[in-house]
């Protein structure tokens, strides 16, 4: 079959199709022929060797298709069950070995292209606003690159929540989706400074909550931004790493409170990521959640798909396009 494996991290250009041996399921382990698999950061993250995996890999850690073959005492899923996961590396291939207690079925009608994209960042925006920090009605928060693939799903999910969203974006193009997707105060914060109109719009108070997804160039400005005991939540680092700061300051600034957390950490359990998946799926198949499909790849073009991510270029999700 056809994968991308990295033999060694690097640049996208170490990203290229391979033909490598057809994986075979072990006790508890499920084959899937993949259809869709996303493209998110953390695979940059991994290609680049900022986060470690034992090489050769194969790239991509979130994908849908359908079970070709099942593995020894595997009873919950069988051949031709459509089915997504996100958290197991491999997804970057015609074919994955998946282990059964990462798998979910998809609803029926769902198309797997869809489930594929949604599926790491539906679930990240999920336990963003309802696990990390538990949005509410009259809440306000600050949500940055709002208009990114986790962006435009947590920005939804907030404004569902009557949760008041200020989004920060770097082009006119984005504003017009961070809107549609329910942000009631969008800032270009490549041109404005983000904190400044952050404290006017709230009327010098600061916000309840910063989902800081951009890291280096915003944490010491996101944490001005909150309020008194206000909560960051730093979950990624698109702009690179936030360098070591000092926690003293977090008590000169209000009391704060600070998280980094990580996806694999909120669906713990089984029946979280049961519960989870089961409502971002569905939230995605009855219409009240809406995936932007940016753009789709064949596997063979995953390097650009990781050079267009990486350029700042795109809104909502990146696939790449596998199998029929
Ligand atoms: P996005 O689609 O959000 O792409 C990243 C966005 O970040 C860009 O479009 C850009 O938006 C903004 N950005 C700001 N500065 C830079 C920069 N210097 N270089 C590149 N981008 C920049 O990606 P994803 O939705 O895939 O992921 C968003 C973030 O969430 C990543 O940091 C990722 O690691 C993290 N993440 C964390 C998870 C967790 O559980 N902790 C799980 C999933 C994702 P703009 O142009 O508007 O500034």
């Amino acid at each position: 079959m056809k994968a991308i494996v990295i033999r060694q991290t690097g640049g996208p250009e170490v990203m290229a199709v391979t033909e490598v041996p057809m994986p075979e399921p072990k006790p508890g382990e499920v084959l899937v022929r993949v259809r869709g698999s996303g493209v998110n950061f953390i695979d940059i993250y991994l290609r680049e060797g900022r986060y470690k995996a034992d090489l050769p890999f194969i790239n991509g850690q979130e994908g849908a298709g359908v079970v070709a073959e099942v593995g020894r005492g595997v009873t919950e899923f069988k051949p031709g069950d459509p089915v997504a996961w996100s958290s197991v590396l491999g997804s970057y291939a015609e074919y994955a070995v998946v282990p059964a207690e990462a798998l979910v079925k998809v609803p029926k009608d769902l198309d797997l292209r869809v489930a594929a994209a949604v599926m790491l960042q539906g679930m990240t925006a999920h336990y963003l606003a309802h696990s990390t920090y538990k949005l509410n009605v009259g809440d306000t928060a600050l949500v940055h690159a709002a208009a990114g693939g986790v962006g435009l799903l947590l920005t939804q999910m907030a404004a569902q929540a009557g949760t008041r969203v200020i989004a920060t974006v770097s082009t006119a193009e984005k504003e017009k989706l961070a809107r549609e997707a329910g942000a009631t105060h969008v800032i270009r914060y490549t041109e404005e400074d983000f904190e400044a109109e952050t404290r006017r719009l709230t009327g010098g108070q600061g916000v309840d909550v910063v989902y800081d997804s951009v890291g280096k160039t915003t944490f010491e400005k996101s944490l001005r931004c909150l309020r008194r005991r206000g909560t960051l939540v730093l979950y990624g680092g698109s702009s690179g790493a936030v360098p070591p700061f000092d926690l003293v300051e977090l008590s000169k600034l209000g009391s704060l409170f600070v998280t980094r957390p990580r996806l694999h950490d909120y669906v713990a359990t089984r029946d979280e990521l049961m519960w989870r998946a089961g409502e971002v799926l569905d939230a995605v198949q009855g219409g009240r959640l809406k995936v932007r499909m940016e753009h789709s790849y064949p596997l063979a073009e995953a390097a650009q798909a990781h050079r267009d991510l990486e350029a700042r270029k795109t809104t909502g999700k990146l696939l790449l396009e596998i199998g029929e």
